[in-house]
């Protein structure tokens, strides 16, 4: 699949890695738009979150996604921050592979 966050997850592409576990990656933005811009995404390739369903398979999926979000945030000691997605081209979604923008200032 040329999906680029597939490629990122298979390690074709670089990507400065911040956490990865079975089920998500986190890494770097490569354009930031705050001193700290990690992106949070799920292995597994869905292109939009309104995609998840509207159902307790969607509800977890989407709560371990956020869930990943906190405990990277934790991680690196961060006391507050941004967490946001776009959902769309309508939604100013750019790369169609779901992921949480983690921003912060440090
Ligand atoms: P979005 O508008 O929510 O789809 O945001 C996609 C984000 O992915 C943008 O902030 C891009 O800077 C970022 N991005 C695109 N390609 C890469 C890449 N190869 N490595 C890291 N970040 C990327």
């Amino acid at each position: 699949m040329q999906c680029v966050f597939c490629r990122i997850v298979r390690g074709e592409l670089p990507s400065k890695r911040v956490y990865e576990d079975e089920s998500f990656l986190a890494f770097h933005d490569i354009r930031p738009k705050m001193p700290v811009h990690i992106l949070v995404i799920p292995k597994e390739h869905v292109a939009l979150f309104s995609d998840y369903p509207d159902d307790e398979s969607g509800e977890r999926k989407l709560g371990a996604l956020y869930r990943t979000a906190n405990r990277i945030a934790r991680q690196m000691g961060l006391e507050g921050y941004r967490l946001y997605a776009h959902v769309g081209e309508k939604g100013g979604q750019e790369v169609f592979h779901v992921h949480v923008h983690l921003l912060a200032e440090s």
